[in-house]
């Protein structure tokens, strides 16, 4: 994820100078020769890159010049702005109605407010609206305020979501958007000037430009490199470990960790980790488009990219996801959504295409399978919506909840990967450096993609980008009729509904137990196509897509069970298998209570197994065997050693009806299960030894053959 902002050049006028900058001041005498040297070249670097990738540096944008003083004891935080806006534009800045706004000026005068409007907005803020002029303007504005404290009741989707301007001694975030400057909406360029107290560091996206530390405090300057939507400024308890990463043309990285004590042993792992995708992005896809990558550790339960930056929760930074998956989106995210930024008007592209590249590529480096199984989950958890609640991709801007995310991740990644599909990997790359030629710096929407594959592919490609970007659903590949046409040489395969996509759908030709790869030319609006197979000879059967390797509604059999069909079924009841103390009935009551989204489920008998409802049974290993020597349906996985002391899986009964068995070797396996088998919801099975899970995963997914009729 991201959150929408990022940054460029040269702010114009200084703010003037409060007892703020005082420390700010000692900073530029005492270390702007060093950092100034440094800066000088990279900033000719930077020239010269945005030279060649022609990305725009004219753009007439307004800046922001600032200077802020954080204390996070108090909470309190007082700032100075310039905003110096290109004539003939207006410019409207909004600020939370939590801060004190002291003085405005224009072009040095005192500008009056409008008085407040009877009815306060609904979001709670105060307006300054400066009309446009024929030359430039200069706004000047001081204020100060308290911040909310620090919330860390909040989940991951409250950090997403719009939060407030927080503040505490463990950590501060004041998030783009969220008005704790005087902010205007669309895109700028900042240079912000950051004061924070003894014992605290201050981080934002963007160039460090100077910085100091000493007893009193910490101050640091930061100037965006691209245009921003929006800045967001973050403190803490900081320990700042550094490594400059060399990248080809003399070109360097400050790659940087901000991390508080408790997770500072982490930091050369991250400083390692974070130089991989950077290295390979800038030679794949084209320059590294800021001076320096941080990784930020965060008090909140969060994880996000910012320009240059990620904010990642100090409860998960030491999680191997967060430092190979996580970070490589982020990383990626800086030429995908921060590099070139989405135009919001037609939808946010770049969590399908960071994604593709980096998720689904890491995954693929591992095994075809692994990467099959990843594209298998998109199409899953689109499944998982109920129909008709999916909105088109255009409409996508962030994740807000499960629907939003299949369609703005997965149905996303899943078109960039048949387009890669149709174009090759090789044109694909191509088409993806052109684009960042032309768009570094600048907003792209879908039909600046589309158009950019276009060129690459030499041909149309609105059959597939039109459905897919406009359009909701997902179409059944499954055909109604597979035939040999009466020249004996072609099948022609005929689809329930006409095809809402141009595509070439991969199929496998089966003869006896060989198998031999061909493709169907699929064309939009058409209910049927005829296809060759290679060899000249009729297969016995046909397997649509068994790699998952198109939009579409998954068949009956590629949906093996899941352990969260049961979990999150209304009707769900409970059958408790063995017979026990009290202690172990209260532990199969809790377990039932952890598990499963219904707030009073029903108790159930053993003559409910053959009645069509969801079932969670919790028993002993034997007891749990006996009745699967009643029902086979119920019998544990192959792929479950025997040796656990606990195991879950999930199977359905001959009606279909979700069931979850939780196999237990005693009453202390069955308690260490509480904490454990609700994270398992989206696996099989899963089996536990010594409070470890040592085997999970999902059954086996077998596309159906579909044999020819004579
Ligand atoms: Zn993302």
């Amino acid at each position: 994820m991201r959150r929408r902002q990022a940054g460029l050049a040269q702010a114009s006028g200084m703010p003037r100078r409060s007892a703020a900058a005082r420390l700010a001041m000692l900073v530029l005498t005492g270390w702007m020769p060093r950092i100034g040297a440094a800066h000088a070249s990279a900033s000719t670097t930077a020239t010269a890159r945005e030279g060649s990738t022609g990305a725009a540096s004219t753009d007439a944008l307004p800046k922001v010049s600032m200077d802020v003083r954080l204390d996070p004891a108090t909470r309190l935080l007082q700032g100075e702005a310039t905003w110096s806006v290109p004539a003939g534009m207006p410019l409207e800045l909004s600020l939370d109605q939590r801060f004190t706004l002291e003085t405005v000026s224009v072009d040095g005068r005192r500008w009056a407010l409008s008085s407040a409007p009877a009815a306060p907005p609904a979001d709670a803020r105060q307006r300054i609206a400066v009309p446009a002029a024929p030359r430039v303007r200069n706004v000047q504005l001081r204020w100060r305020g308290e911040l909310a404290p620090l919330d860390r009741s909040i989940d991951h989707r409250g950090v997403i979501a719009s939060l407030p301007p927080m503040a505490a001694v463990r950590g501060s975030y004041l998030p783009a958007g969220s008005a704790w400057y005087p902010e205007a909406a669309g895109p700028m360029h900042y240079r912000l000037r950051v004061s924070v107290s003894a014992g605290q560091r201050a981080v934002a996206p963007g160039r460090l430009i100077a910085e100091s530390v000493d007893a009193d405090g910490a101050s640091a300057v930061f100037e965006s490199m691209l245009p921003a939507e929006g800045l967001t400024l973050m403190a803490g308890p900081y320990r700042v470990d550094e490594r400059m990463l060399a990248l080809p043309g003399n070109r360097t990285v400050r790659l940087r960790t901000w991390f508080v004590e408790s997770v500072h042993p982490l930091a050369q792992d991250y400083l390692a980790a974070a130089a991989v995708p950077i290295e390979r992005h800038d030679r794949e896809i084209g320059p590294y488009p800021f001076d320096g990558f941080s990784v930020i550790s965060s008090p909140l339960p969060t994880g996000f990219g910012l320009p240059g930056a990620t904010y990642i929760g100090e409860a998960v930074l030491g999680l191997p996801f967060m430092r190979g998956q996580s970070l490589a989106h982020e990383v990626l995210h800086n030429w995908w959504g921060n590099g070139v930024r989405p135009d919001w008007r037609s939808g946010n592209w770049s969590e399908g295409l960071t994604t593709l590249m980096a998720d689904h590529a890491l995954r693929a480096a591992q095994s075809p399978e692994a990467a099959r199984l990843m594209r298998w989950g998109w199409l899953r958890d689109f499944a998982a919506i109920a129909p008709g609640r999916d909105a088109p991709l255009e409409r996508f801007t962030a994740r807000t909840h499960g629907a939003a995310s299949a369609v703005g991740y997965g149905r996303s990644a899943m078109l960039f990967h048949m387009v890669q599909g149709e174009l090759g990997e090789a044109a694909f790359s191509d088409a993806l450096r052109d684009l960042w030629r032309s768009h570094a710096g600048r907003t792209a929407g879908w039909n600046d993609l589309q158009a950019a594959f276009e060129r690459r592919a030499g041909r149309s490609l609105s059959a597939l980008f039109g459905p897919m970007v406009s359009g909701t659903g997902a179409p059944s590949l499954m055909p109604l009729s597979v035939r040999p046409e009466p020249d004996g040489a072609t099948v022609r395969v005929t689809f329930a509904e006409p095809l809402p996509y141009t595509f070439r759908l991969p199929v496998l030709a089966w003869t006896g137990e060989r198998a031999e790869p061909g493709t169907l030319e699929l064309r939009r609006g058409e209910r049927s196509t005829t296809w060759p197979p290679p060899g000249g000879w009729m297969p016995d059967a046909l397997q649509f897509d068994p790699g998952f390797a198109s939009w579409r509604r998954l068949a009956p059999g590629e949906s093996p069970p899941l352990l969260r069909d049961a979990m999150l079924a209304p009707d769900v009841r409970v059958l408790v298998a063995s017979d026990g103390d009290d202690r172990w009935r209260s532990a199969a009551t809790e377990l039932a209570a952890r598990m499963l989204e219904a707030a009073r489920p029903a108790s159930a008998r053993v003559a409910d197994l053959d009645a069509p409802v969801p079932l969670l049974v919790i028993g002993r290993h034997e007891d749990i065997a006996r009745l699967a020597r009643r029902d086979p349906r119920l019998a544990r996985p192959t792929s479950l050693p025997r040796q656990v002391d606990a195991a879950l899986w999930a199977v359905r009964s001959a009606g279909g009806a979700p069931r979850v068995l939780a196999s237990v070797e005693d009453t202390a396996a069955l308690i260490d299960l509480h904490r454990r088998a609700p994270h398992y919801g989206a696996q099989g099975h899963v089996g536990f030894r010594n409070g470890r899970a040592i085997v999970s995963g999902v059954g086996g997914i077998e596309s159906p053959r579909v044999p020819l009729a004579s």
